[in-house]
């Protein structure tokens, strides 16, 4: 079968499919958790006195003994034995950002034959898989390989049922032998830790006297792109890098916006209430879903939880989305920009700290500018933001998101914070040295009997900040949809810790000096504001201007390239952040530079391979058999005495030998393997290689709008994005 024959097969297919039908979705009450260990399994579980210990760890993260561990695990394994489970496993969250399974059965035999099961506390709390198969960033050699996964009583064990079995999931902390996180967890528990340690501090100056134990809140959105797998297999760069490497334009793409909040297609739907039939089985409240703004474009959204539990969470809806697409003959694509030219996917990381005694402390209430907490939190956010803009820069950074920040659908590479307009009048009121009072957003009255009047949110939303308040917290709106969210919340979580610190030293240094609070508080956020406010943006941050004013006026850096970003990780004032918080030793944080460095350059080695081969293999031989079809009826057609225009020849021609030239270049600029420093390789594939590679596709892309339709290999965007 030609290439062109495959695509018409495969349309022909998904034309011809079997329709689903939407189902009513099982009862809520029936279906919810019934496949998670949570306390309320736990508590029905466990004697009173173990569930009690239990209960503790997860609300203010003390130790659990191994007592208490051995009947949870005995609780754990007798449920998971019921619900069908033969096999547990170790979930952890290496660097790479994936997530990883190790796969034990609870069976054990004697010598006569005879099998029982076994799951004790040790088996629970400690695996031990290879530490060196796993990217490590030069903590662990191969001969030294020692690692351990540890239960995070905290997150909630979950059963996974799978065609081939059901299985016990334990979501754990990943490290080495000598104790150096290897993961994504260990960091994200410990700037928890260390942001709850310096909140609390500023609470106890602000003369509050219950302060239970502080945690930061995540709510993810996900957005995610559906193609039909039939069309997705003919595309070898979108299986294997998760984007289009080639393809020219559709000319319906998203220019009449008739796709965002659309009615969501049939069997999308169908595809979405067996999403949410999963979720909630394994405890994951997911709760909105509406189509995003590209064709083939959607997004889910949970409700939020404890940063650690949605993280955790986050993690396996991803696992989710992609495995259930398959069921459903869909391949669900994650990646940041599948397709050039239409917008590129997100995750908005919606990110708030609280506890249960004094509430979530960046909610403002009706009065923000009486509310200090509120005030002090807020400030700490910014002061954060405008220290460690760099850093946020750094933890997107990845090859995938490249594509999106900076072009004209997501926020900008550079870091700013959005407060709307009636937080930000109050933060420039204390600036000024007084504080007089708050705007509200008044009341919405459309004049219309029949339409409810309704109170206005204070503050309109600004979709250009890559960094918003939304009213009661704040969303990371840069962060790319295939990326763990851990990186974001640890970046945010330990830029409060520090800045939470710095306030409650300033605090304490006033009030000693006899202020009151109010006078206190305002003196330290106008210091605050006066050697930060620079990060506080409210003006339209895809706009030239902003590019401009942002680096010249204010001093913020505009980083467009994950080669840029990533060595903010070796600056000293990163390490020192991450050192004097407790959150990373310097040689963890080494680590990670190291390791996304080498995933920045195998991606992009990766793709550039993909595109020699597409191009050789697959568009060079439909140009040149195109070239030779037009050759002979030329040929013809002046040995008849007609006409023949031979310009369509002729661009065939010069495209194909300018793209096969650029591949040559490509092929060898790929092998380059010499080089100074890691800097110099991560700059040296943002930009050489990178570079080839869009000459390639631009030749490339102008071939397919121009060799005939009948021949060409691969199913097009129009094909993809519209063909459900
Ligand atoms: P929008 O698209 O309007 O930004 P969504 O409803 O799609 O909003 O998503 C908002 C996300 O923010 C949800 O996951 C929601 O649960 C979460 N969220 C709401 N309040 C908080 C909070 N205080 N802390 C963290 N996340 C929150
Ligand atoms: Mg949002």
């Amino acid at each position: 079968m030609t290439g062109s024959e495959s695509r018409a097969q495969a349309i022909h297919q998904i034309i011809n499919r079997e329709s689903t039908s939407v189902k009513k979705p099982k009862a809520f009450d029936k279906i919810w958790a019934t496949d998670a260990f949570t306390l309320v399994k736990m508590e029905e579980a466990l004697s009173k006195k173990a569930y009690k210990a239990v209960k503790k760890t997860v609300e203010t993260g003390v130790a659990l003994d191994a007592a208490t561990a051995d009947v949870v695990a005995a609780a754990m394994k007798d449920w998971a034995i019921s619900k069908g489970a033969n096999f547990f496993s170790h979930i952890f969250y290496p660097m790479t950002g994936a997530t990883a399974e190790k796969h034990d059965g609870f069976i054990i035999s004697d010598a006569s034959g005879k099998a029982i099961t076994e799951f004790t506390g040790s088996l629970l709390i400690k695996g031990e898989p290879d530490g060196s198969s796993f990217p490590n960033g030069s903590i662990r050699m191969t001969n030294s390989a020692r690692g351990y996964t540890v239960w995070d009583p905290t997150s909630p064990a979950y059963i996974m049922h799978r065609d081939n079995g059901s299985t016990l999931c334990i979501p754990c902390v990943f490290i080495s032998w000598t104790g150096e996180a290897l993961d994504k967890k260990v960091p994200l528990m410990r700037s928890n830790s260390a942001m709850a340690k310096a909140g609390e501090r500023v609470l106890k100056l602000m003369g509050e006297e219950n302060v239970a134990t502080l945690n930061s809140s995540c709510g993810a959105e996900q957005e995610y792109f559906l193609v039909d797998a039939n069309l997705a297999s003919l595309r070898p760069d979108l299986m294997i890098t998760g984007r289009t490497l080639f393809g020219a334009e559709s000319a319906k793409g998203q220019q009449f916006d008739d796709h965002y909040f659309g009615a969501i297609p049939k069997r999308v739907q169908v595809y979405m209430q067996a999403i949410e039939d999963k979720l909630y089985r394994v405890g994951i409240p997911a709760k909105t879903r509406h189509n995003e703004v590209a064709p083939g474009q959607f997004e889910l959204a949970p409700y939020y939880e404890a940063a650690n539990v949605a993280a955790d969470h986050q993690q396996l809806t991803m696992t989710i989305l992609k495995d259930t697409a398959k069921e459903h003959g869909f391949v669900c694509l994650m990646h940041e920009k599948p397709f050039a030219g239409i917008n590129g996917s997100g995750k908005h990381v919606n990110w708030s700290v609280g506890n249960s005694t004094q509430g979530n402390l960046l909610d403002p209430g009706n009065n923000p500018h009486d509310n200090l907490n509120f005030l002090l939190f807020c400030g700490a956010v910014i002061r954060g933001v405008h220290l460690h803009g760099p850093l946020l820069r750094a933890v997107i950074a990845s090859a995938g998101n490249d594509h999106r920040l900076g072009a004209n659908e997501a926020p900008p590479a550079i870091l700013s914070v959005y407060l709307g307009s009636q937080i930000e009048d109050v933060f420039e009121q204390i600036k000024n040295g007084k504080l007089d009072g708050s705007t509200d957003g008044g009341i919405m009255d459309l004049g219309l009997s029949q339409i409810i009047p309704f109170a206005k949110d204070p503050g309109d939303r600004n979709r250009t900040s890559p960094f918003a308040f939304t009213g009661n917290r704040f969303e990371f709106r840069a962060v790319g949809s295939e990326q763990s969210v851990n990186g974001p919340l640890v970046a945010m979580n330990t830029m409060l810790a520090d800045s939470l610190g710095w306030i409650a030293d300033e605090l304490e240094a006033v009030l000693n000096d006899g202020a009151d609070q109010t006078t206190a508080v305002i003196a330290v956020l106008k210091k605050l504001m006066t050697e930060h406010g620079n990060a506080v943006f409210g003006g339209d941050g895809y706009s030239e201007e902003w590019h401009t004013t942002a680096v010249d006026d204010r001093g913020l850096k505009n980083i467009p390239t994950t080669a840029d970003a990533l060595p903010a990780y070796k600056e000293s004032s990163v390490v020192e952040l991450f050192e004097s918080t407790g959150v990373l030793s310097p040689l963890e944080l080494a680590s990670r530079f190291e390791v996304y460095a080498e995933q920045y350059i195998e991606t992009i080695i990766l793709e550039a391979k993909m595109v020699t081969d597409i191009a050789t293999t697959k568009i060079y031989p439909a140009a040149t058999q195109y070239l030779s079809d037009l050759a002979l009826t030329g040929a013809s057609m002046t040995d008849l005495g007609v006409d023949f225009d031979k310009s369509i020849l002729e661009l065939v021609a010069s495209e194909t030998n300018s793209m096969m030239a650029a591949v040559a270049k490509l092929s060898t600029v790929i092998e380059k393997e010499d080089f100074g420093s890691d800097e110099e390789h991560l700059q040296y594939c943002a930009n050489d290689i990178r570079s080839l590679m869009d000459e390639v596709r631009s030749h490339a892309d102008t071939l397919e709008m121009n060799v005939s339709d009948s021949i060409w290999p691969l199913p097009k965007y129009q094909e993809m994005l519209f063909i459900k």
